[in-house]
């Protein structure tokens, strides 16, 4: 398989139990349908604070205008794949063939998705409590808006992660 990104061919390699194909070249990752939850569960790998931090960042500020681009097309079938924002509000911008081959990570895409979510599995445990009582007052708030547009516009799974990012980094 060449790489979608610059045409290198991917060389397979070990990576948290699973075999990825890497590009030696630009260092992007293909990975087979399925492989990334198992990437996921598989926790060997260590992240520093600064990737963390940065993970959580480009959660909260949203995706880079220079992100918002598909042009690979999938080393398995050629045809084109469509961008995603991994778990809907990471800001991470990847790659999935149409036809469900496989996902496409430029860079340290990889990484910055398993630190931000092993980050979140952390934060949820740690904080259970604090998070339930987060959850009832964002819930109030919402009620208590009057103006129906702004009520729409606080969907609750992005207005609550919001607010609980801008909490935890102090805004
Ligand atoms: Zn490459
Ligand atoms: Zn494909």
């Amino acid at each position: 398989m060449n790489c979608p990104r610059c045409g290198d061919i991917l060389v397979t390699k070990m990576y948290e139990q699973v075999e990825t194909n890497t590009c030696p070249k630009c260092k992007g990752v293909w990975l087979d349908e399925g492989e990334l939850v198992r990437i996921l569960q598989t926790k060997e790998k260590q992240f520093d604070d600064a990737l963390i931090h940065q993970a959580i960042i480009t959660a909260f500020a949203g995706v880079p205008a220079d992100e918002k681009r598909s042009v690979e097309n999938c080393p398995k079938c050629n045809e084109l794949m469509n961008a995603i924002n991994y778990s809907y509000a990471s800001g991470v911008i990847i790659d999935r063939c149409c036809n469900n081959h496989g996902l496409w990570f430029d860079g340290n895409e990889l990484e910055k998705i398993q630190a931000h979510s092993e980050h979140w599995e952390k934060e949820t445990v740690k904080h259970q409590d604090d998070w339930l009582l987060l959850v009832q007052a964002v819930c109030e708030d919402q009620k208590k808006t009057k103006d129906l547009k702004r009520q729409k516009e606080m969907r609750p799974t992005k207005y609550l992660v919001n607010s609980i990012i801008r909490k935890m980094i102090g805004l």
